[in-house]
């Protein structure tokens, strides 16, 4: 492992991201590989960007970038993913209820696997959240032929060449295991701890994630069956 670039969406999660910072960066430094973070401001309201300003003049290893507008989570990670060179890429929210603690387990199945994500089994959430949750998985991996329990878990360790080709459109980062999977990803599930909220609002509603999520299925099951899978005989090139 060369480096690994923390990829982290942010939209008004000023409280969180001084104590964010603090707890990836202690887990980095134990692991003792060069890494960087790569906060993605989604035009927060609130003081988020100029905490991250400040962030950045206190250590080089915090990049970051400020959209002109909120353009959604799949924007953000995408706009991370380009703009960053890891040979990993770890994604989480910034909100801290990912625990940044179940990294270095993560890691080491890693090189036997390039993509592993994680599993909030139990999730300190709303229980209206955790059902419409359980039912969103359900009917994607129906549709998708996937078997993944959590695919809204943040918590994700990829490999950075993969997730780099994938072309994000809003609402993808929802897919990323199917996603990673056609760019040729061995994908495994790891349980991780779950924390609950304890500054800022969820960004999301139910009744607005089922109804864009139930096309985007659509939109991915079209990607699985026209996804372009020819291998080369011979080649003169
Ligand atoms: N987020 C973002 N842009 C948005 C909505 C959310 O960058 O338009 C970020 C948000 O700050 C967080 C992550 O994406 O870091 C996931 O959002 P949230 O935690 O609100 O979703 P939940 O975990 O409640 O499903
Ligand atoms: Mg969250």
């Amino acid at each position: 492992m060369q480096k690994i670039s923390f990829v982290i969406p942010v939209y008004n999660e000023e409280d969180n991201l001084e104590s964010l910072y603090r707890e990836v960066s202690d887990i980095a430094r134990k692991l003792g590989w060069p890494y960087e973070f790569c906060f993605v401001d989604d035009c927060s309201s609130d003081g988020s960007l100029a905490v991250l300003r400040r962030l950045a003049e206190a250590d080089q290893r915090v990049r970051f970038l400020g959209f002109e507008s909120n353009c959604g989570q799949s924007a953000a990670l995408y706009a991370g993913f380009q703009h960053t060179t890891g040979d990993v890429v770890i994604t989480m929210d910034a909100d801290l209820q990912n625990d940044p603690a179940d990294i270095p387990a993560m890691l080491n199945h890693y090189g036997d696997y390039e993509m592993v994500t994680g599993w909030r089994h139990s999730r300190q959430d709303t229980l209206s959240k955790k059902l419409a949750s359980r039912v969103g998985n359900s009917f994607r991996n129906l549709m998708t032929s996937e078997t993944i329990h959590d695919t809204g878990c943040s918590l994700k360790v990829m490999n950075g060449d993969m997730v780099r080709r994938i072309k994000m459109f809003r609402g993808l980062h929802r897919f990323l295991p199917t996603l990673m999977r056609l760019e040729g990803a061995r994908v495994l599930e790891v349980k991780v701890n779950h924390r609950a909220r304890m500054h800022g609002v969820s960004k999301y509603n139910n009744l607005q994630r089922g109804i864009e999520g139930f096309f985007d299925v659509l939109a991915v099951r079209w990607m699985i069956r026209k996804h372009l899978k020819f291998k080369i005989r011979q080649s003169h090139v």
